[in-house]
């Protein structure tokens, strides 16, 4: 029954396949003869298949756990370097016709602000997101035909890409709407988006119709097959994710990477992102209902093997993640994290003081941008705001053939030091912006092309000239 190519979500996500690969993994967990051959492949950046994955998820020796973590490390440092790309969620309603038991939204909470907001809450929140220094949000919004059909989103899109305040743009808008139409998805891909991001929520069908137990996304197979009408509709960077919590983690953690395997598989290209994020309490939601939460050491597991397994894509973490969980699991690969969230409806530009929210959760990372900025270059890491790839058509499986043939240090290296630069110039406190312009210019000694080098450089100059939105 299990097929990777089928276009049926219990065909290509088979329950079978994944209990038989626990199973497996159970068995062969303290294989060590196994276990070393597959951190061999991994090495070799051949990547992982679920079931591979797995039983490096089931093992515990200490030693061969440290072995993997320093594995995803280093193909961290040797594909992504030491930048990490930042965003930002802009709620734009949070009207919704679904019942998901996990989620604040669901239709049956009466006692939660509804809020949707007009073009003009939106130049407002843009204009607070752009004077933070943000370049690249993702839109969130809840499930409801009737307030938020796609014409809603498409308007919304636009009047984002519209805004100029100041030095500010928005120059790249990922999307994360519930699952939609062929035609709904070509939409998005003539409004010019990013990513489009869906999260399973869990791979677990009979879980996942109890957790959702009304609405159109009670629809298992509708919602596990909105990647491929996405790809369909030409949308070729897609990005993954399961609600870490809900379900067992080894089974989400399989389901996840056979979803990873299918995509290639059918489309020839793997997701663009893969997010992981956890449940956490909200109004109506108290996270310790769910039985199946992590610890902070499984969880930085789990993204460890993720980042071995499928090497050639980014990952997210968010601000449900606190500052300390954040810096454990950023050098064991993750490549881009949000900063200075709101999850409330309008939360950028008028800070909610009512007791009545209209928040989704709570945020465990409260820092503002400039702080976040500034933690991170102090951990050695280049904060990025750039959006050139899909700028320049570099989606897809042209992505990754940038980051398979190494060019990242002579692309993205120097995108993300242009695009700090701007920031710098443009944002900072004066503290960030000293240890901003250190960070600067040692780092442009490591750009390997002597000819893009010496353009950065210039690049570098030219935006303490008052020029800006340069890139490779
Ligand atoms: N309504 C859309 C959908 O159905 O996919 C859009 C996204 S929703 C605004 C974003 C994500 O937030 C959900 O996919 C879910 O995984 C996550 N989420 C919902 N409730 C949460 C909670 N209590 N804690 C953490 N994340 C939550």
């Amino acid at each position: 029954m299990y097929n990777p190519k089928s276009l049926k979500a219990e065909e290509f996500i088979s329950d079978e396949e994944i209990k038989e690969t626990l199973a497996y993994a159970d068995a062969n967990k303290n294989n060590v003869e196994l276990i070393d051959k597959l951190i061999q492949k991994a090495k070799e950046l051949k990547g992982l298949n679920h079931r591979e994955a797995s039983v490096l998820l089931a093992c515990d020796i200490p030693e061969k756990v440290q072995e993997m973590y320093k594995l995803a490390e280093q193909i961290k440092k040797d594909f992504y370097g030491n930048r990490i790309v930042l965003f930002a969620p802009l709620y734009l309603s949070n009207y919704c016709v679904n019942g998901c038991v996990y989620c604040p939204y669901h239709a049956k909470n009466k006692h939660i602000a509804r809020k949707k907001l007009t073009q003009e809450d939106i130049i407002k929140e843009v204009t607070a997101l752009q004077d933070m220094g943000h370049k690249r949000l993702a839109i969130e919004a809840g499930e409801d035909p009737v307030n938020n059909p796609i014409e809603y989103i498409l308007e919304c899109i636009k009047t984002i890409y519209s805004i100029k305040h100041k030095n500010g743009a928005i120059r790249r808008v990922n999307v994360n709407i519930a699952a939609t139409t062929v035609e709904n998805y070509k939409k998005l891909k003539e409004a010019g988006i990013g990513t489009y991001i869906l999260f399973q929520e869990t791979y677990h069908k009979e879980s996942y119709e109890k957790l959702h137990p009304t609405g159109p996304k009670h629809n298992y197979a509708y919602h596990t097959e909105a990647m491929d009408r996405a790809m369909e509709g030409g949308i070729d960077d897609v990005g993954l994710g399961v609600l870490f919590g809900l379900e067992l983690y080894r089974y989400e953690f399989a389901g996840l990477l056979m979803h990873a395997e299918h995509l290639e598989a059918v489309h020839g290209v793997g997701p663009h992102t893969i997010s992981v994020p956890r449940i956490k309490r909200a109004d109506d939601i108290d996270p310790t209902a769910f039985d199946n939460g992590i610890s902070d050491d499984i969880f930085a597991k789990i993204c460890a093997l993720i980042r071995i397994s499928v090497p050639y894509t980014g990952m997210i973490i968010s601000t449900r993640e606190s500052q300390s969980v954040r810096e454990k699991v950023l050098p064991l690969g993750v490549s881009q994290i949000s900063g200075a969230s709101k999850t409330s409806v309008g939360g950028y530009a008028d800070d909610e003081k009512e007791e009545i929210t209209s928040e989704q959760f709570d945020v465990s990372d409260n820092r503002t941008l400039d702080e976040v900025v500034n933690w991170l270059m102090k951990l050695g890491y280049i904060p990025s705001f750039c959006t050139a790839c899909y700028r320049e058509g570099r989606t897809g499986d042209r992505f990754m053939s940038l980051c398979k043939s190494r060019q990242i240090l002579n692309c993205c290296h120097p995108n993300a030091l242009m695009t700090l630069k701007e920031y710098l110039e443009d944002y900072a406190s004066d503290e960030t912006q000293k240890v901003g312009m250190e960070l600067i210019n040692k780092e442009l000694k490591n750009i390997p092309n002597e000819k893009v080098r010496k353009i950065a450089y210039e690049h570098i100059n030219d935006i303490s000239n008052g020029k800006r939105d340069f890139r490779f």
